[in-house]
Parts: structure tokens; C-alpha cells; sequence
């Protein structure tokens, strides 16, 4: 049945006139992205222009029925969208205002819901400044800060799940990233990076390459889950594995993970094969068993963690080959923060208290891990060589400890994770050294 409407539909789009139905400009700092929707299958060429630089595409078989001017456009990169004289009276020239000169990348993209035909145009500004040094050169440092890189999942033209009520992914994933990094960054010894700040797209494969940019102890992706029923709840943190998944819902996960890297950049995927390479080296590092217990061990704090605050869709980290957890070398976990098809998760990830609730406990099993087995050359990892204990005795307030061994009362309390002042007679503290 759907291979006959499919057929039909071809059929009438080879003969009919080709339509743009929107246009999509999505900035990041670096690039930015076009996407032209079409009503069928573009047959296209271009070719660039310069002073002013420009990028002229001419497109076939279509009329010129769309306004480029009321389309929503922060980029620093594209200053305008416009038409110009075409070449003959079937086809539309339109002509991209460039700022400056940007690397491009041209491609057509086949339907995938809920998206129609796209063509897209990729500029990148390969003359903006990289990460500054200081970070790159973080790990030579003997008190450097632990860095952790949070990866708010999708993003841009990729929704990610869809949710009952309408609710994206993309918006949940950064909510609960930006809260994260925001904890994170309060916390002496731990530095947060994102892979994204905004809601723009960046293919899978680049996301792990941000965490090895800035020399990453750890690489955190956040995500909402969904299933094809409304059922299907709770959490669960997942960690990269060399064998296939190993549940039927992880082949699903994965599945529809790819889906997404087809949807948004499928031109880089078939053309990036120095990836695969990479991928081959990494795989024989040394490094790599570290990593995998690191990533393991962390994420059973993370689940312990989010138990406290929701129900575990699993209690155990569950193994898979995701697109985003492709660093063998930098331990990666995955936490799927509740599934977006349950109409009550969803509305429970919309709210801004339960988004603080998750980071909350994420960053709690972030914590809890590197305070046991900090990274080498870090600030916490020196702490923990020069701390001593201290047994409560009766009469002794937390106050009085700080005085007594020189050391700050909030110092105190956050090596020892209190909340209060109070302290139990015979309850251990951790006492650091100035
Ligand atoms: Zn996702």
C-alpha cells in the first residue's frame, strides 16, 4: 500500500512544478546552517561570487511565490536572502549575502519526518578563533579544573522526540544542560563546556570532537527518551559498548539515533571517513579500559543519583552503540532524563523545578564520583592527597572544627556534601588541608 502512494507521489512530482515552502536559518557561533523546504526533489546548481561574497543558487522548475524577507534570521555569517534575475523563466535564482568569506557546503536532503524535501547549505567560518589555549593546555596544570563537557542532545532543524503534547526534545536536552553547567561552574575544581548554548544543529559526530577539543575528563550527553506507546517511563543512563545493544529498546534507541544523524547531516556522515579512521585508532588505545570503567562507574552514581528524583527505567547502565558515545578514550555516558512519549514525564520535563531536580542529581553522581577518584593533575585530585578525618565528639560544632584546623566552614561543608551546619556525634569529616 505505501510503496503504491509512494509511487504515485514520485510520479507527480517528476512532472510538477517545484515550490520553496520555507526557509530555515539556523546560527551557531562558527556556522550556519540554511534549510530550504521544498515541495519536491530540488534539482539545482551554484556557484560563489565575490566582493561582496556571495553564494548564487539557481533551482529548477520554480517559481519565485516565496518571501525570503520574512524569514527569522540571527546569523552573523548570512546577512540576506533574495532573489535575482533568474538564468531562463522556469527556474529562480536566489542569491546568500555573506558577511565574509565562509566555507560552504551544498546538499539535498531526502523526506524524513516531519520533514518534506530540504536543501541545505552549510557556511562555516574556519577564520573564527578555536578555544583559547589555557583550556587546550588544562591537563599540564597541576591543579587544573576537571572538565566536563554537556552535550544537550538534537537541536536546530533536529527536533529529537516529540512529545504528546507538542514538547521537543531539543528545548528539554538544553534546559536541563544549561542547569547542569550552571551547578557545575559553582563548584571550585569543575569547569562545564557545552557543545551547544542555543538551539542549533551539530551533527553526532562532532559533539564527542568538542570533548576531545578541550581535553574532557568527562563527556555527558543529555536526552528525553520515547517509545511508539505512551507507556514506557522513568530514566536511564547509558554507556558505550563494543557489542551490539544489548535490550531490544537499546536496537530502538539506537535506531532512531541514527535516524537523526541521517536527518541532519547526512552529507558529512558519507563523506567523513577520516571518523571511521579514528575511530579504528582509538580503539587499540590504551586508554580505552579506563575509560570504559570510568564511564561505567560514573554512571552508576548518576543512577543512583536520579533514582532519588525519578522512577529508573533501568537500574543498571545499559550498553549501546550510540551515535554520540563514539570516544573510546574520553569515558561518555548518556542519560536519558525520562521518556517525552509519556504524556506525565512530559509534562514533567517541562517544568523548570523538575529540570533543576535532574540536573541536581546528575551533577550529585558527577560529583560523587571525581570527589572518590579525581583525574590526575586536577585541583580535587590534590585535595583528596592532602586531606585528613576528623570523628565528632560531643560539644563540637562545624564551626569550631573550621576554627580548629584552619579551614573555611563552606570548604567544610562542601567536601563533606552538607547541606546544614548540623553534625552527628561520631560522624567522620573529611578535613582538607590549606
Ligand atoms: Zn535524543
Amino acid at each position: 500500500m505505501l510503496l503504491v502512494v509512494c509511487h504515485i507521489g514520485f510520479a507527480k512530482n517528476a512532472l510538477g512544478q517545484n515550490n520553496i515552502d520555507g526557509l530555515r536559518i539556523w546560527p551557531s557561533p562558527n556556522t550556519t546552517r540554511l534549510v530550504f523546504d521544498l515541495t519536491n526533489t530540488p534539482k539545482f546548481t551554484y556557484f560563489p561570487l565575490a566582493n561582496p561574497e556571495r553564494l548564487v543558487l539557481d533551482i529548477e522548475n520554480t517559481a519565485k511565490n516565496f518571501d525570503f524577507s520574512k524569514v527569522n534570521n540571527e546569523s552573523n555569517l548570512v546577512k540576506k536572502v533574495r532573489y535575482s534575475k533568474a538564468k531562463n523563466a522556469n527556474s529562480i535564482r536566489v542569491v546568500i549575502e555573506l558577511s565574509k568569506k565562509l566555507d560552504k557546503n551544498v546538499f539535498a536532503l531526502q523526506p524524513t519526518k516531519p520533514y518534506g524535501n530540504r536543501l541545505v547549505i552549510d557556511f562555516t567560518d574556519t577564520s573564527a578563533p578555536t578555544a583559547p589555549q589555557i583550556v587546550l593546555d588544562a591537563k599540564s596544570s597541576n591543579n587544573r579544573d576537571i572538565v566536563i563537557v554537556l552535550d544537550a542532545g538534537h537541536g536546530g532543524e533536529d527536533p529529537g522526540s516529540i512529545g504528546p503534547s507538542k514538547s521537543y526534545e531539543k528545548n528539554v536536552t538544553l534546559g536541563i544542560s544549561k542547569r547542569l553547567a550552571t551547578l557545575i561552574n559553582k563548584e571550585k575544581g569543575l569547569k562545564a563546556i557545552m557543545t551547544r548554548t542555543g538551539d542549533y544543529y551539530i551533527s553526532p559526530n562532532a559533539r564527542p570532537q568538542i570533548a576531545r577539543k578541550h581535553k574532557a575528563d568527562l563527556f555527558v550527553s543529555v536526552h528525553a527518551d520515547a517509545f511508539t506507546t505512551p507507556q514506557p517511563s522513568g530514566a536511564s543512563v547509558w554507556v558505550l559498548s563494543m557489542k551490539r545493544a544489548n535490550s531490544e529498546l537499546g536496537r530502538w534507541i539506537e535506531r532512531t539515533e541514527r535516524h537523526s544523524e541521517l536527518l541532519g547531516g547526512a552529507a558529512e556522515v558519507i563523506q567523513n571517513t577520516a571518523n571511521e579512521r579514528y575511530l579504528a585508532e582509538a580503539l587499540l588505545d590504551m586508554s580505552m579500559d579506563h575509560s570504559l570503567t570510568t564511564s561505567y562507574d560514573l554512571s552508576r552514581d548518576v543512577i543512583k543519583q536520579l533514582g532519588r528524583v525519578t522512577k529508573m527505567h533501568k537500574k543498571t547502565p545499559q550498553a549501546a552503540s550510540l551515535a554520540v558515545l563514539t570516544s573510546p578514550d574520553i569515558p561518555s555516558i548518556l542519560v536519558e532524563t525520562g521518556f517525552i512519549s509519556n504524556p506525565k514525564e512530559e509534562k514533567n520535563l517541562n517544568w523548570s523545578a523538575y529540570r533543576q531536580k535532574l540536573a541536581q542529581s546528575i551533577f550529585s553522581g558527577i560529583k560523587e564520583h571525581f570527589k572518590s577518584s579525581p583525574p590526575d593533575g586536577s585541583l580535587w585530585a590534590k585535595w583528596k592527597q592532602e586531606t585528613r578525618t576528623h570523628k565528632v565528639r560531643s560539644g563540637e560544632s562545624l564551626s569550631l572544627l573550621a576554627q580548629r584546623y584552619n579551614v573555611s566552614l563552606s570548604q567544610l561543608k562542601q567536601v563533606n556534601n552538607l547541606r546544614s551546619d548540623v553534625v552527628k556525634i561520631g560522624q567522620v569529616l573529611t578535613i582538607p588541608r590549606t
